[in-house]
């Protein structure tokens, strides 16, 4: 497959995730954490498509493009391994979705990333919270849920909150 079509579906299969987890949350009120702003193409998603919702982004640095950058009231710059620990303290059991898009080409850090968020967001999270992301996430406390037809397996993945 061409580089193009690659990206093309990648970006296919991560549109397609989030669209499926803001109807799996439909019913339920409750804020969501982006972790990982990026050039804010998920985070411009997000807010397209879930436009009633409070949104809470993450990065430790802002690249994003001006009109996808959140005010400053929604934004917790710095690391994460600081500011997802302050975030999970003020928003506990508010949180219906978090979406985490901080995937690097480095596989160790990976692993310490995931193995730290999952062990940190579950006092945020109300009962039936989605927790969808680029790398594997143990949260305790949840179970996988399928992904959308079409999205290749450890493509992206969703975890619910019981
Ligand atoms: N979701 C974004 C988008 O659609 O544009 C892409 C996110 S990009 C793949 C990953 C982002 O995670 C980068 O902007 C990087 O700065 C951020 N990141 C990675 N590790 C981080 C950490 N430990 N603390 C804060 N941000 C981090």
């Amino acid at each position: 497959m061409s580089r193009l079509n690659s990206v093309i579906r990648r970006l296919q299969a991560q549109r397609d995730c989030l669209n499926a987890a803001a109807e799996m949350i439909k019913d339920q009120d409750g804020i969501v954490l982006e972790v990982g702003l990026g050039n804010g193409r998920t985070f411009d998603h997000l807010r397209e498509i879930m436009p009633d919702r409070e949104i809470f982004v993450f990065d430790r640095q802002i690249a994003a493009h001006p009109k996808c950058i959140p005010d400053d009231d929604h934004l917790f710059l710095g690391d994460i391994f600081e500011t997802l620990p302050t975030a999970v303290e003020r928003f506990k059991g508010k949180v219906a979705l978090v979406h985490s898009d901080v995937g690097t080409g480095d596989e160790a850090l990976n692993a310490k990333i995931a193995a730290f968020i999952g062990s940190t967001l579950p006092p945020a999270l109300i009962k039936g919270a989605i927790v969808a992301s680029d790398q594997k996430i143990d949260v305790p406390g949840t179970i996988a849920e399928p992904l959308p037809e079409g999205v290749p397996k450890d493509r992206y993945f969703f975890r619910r909150y019981q």
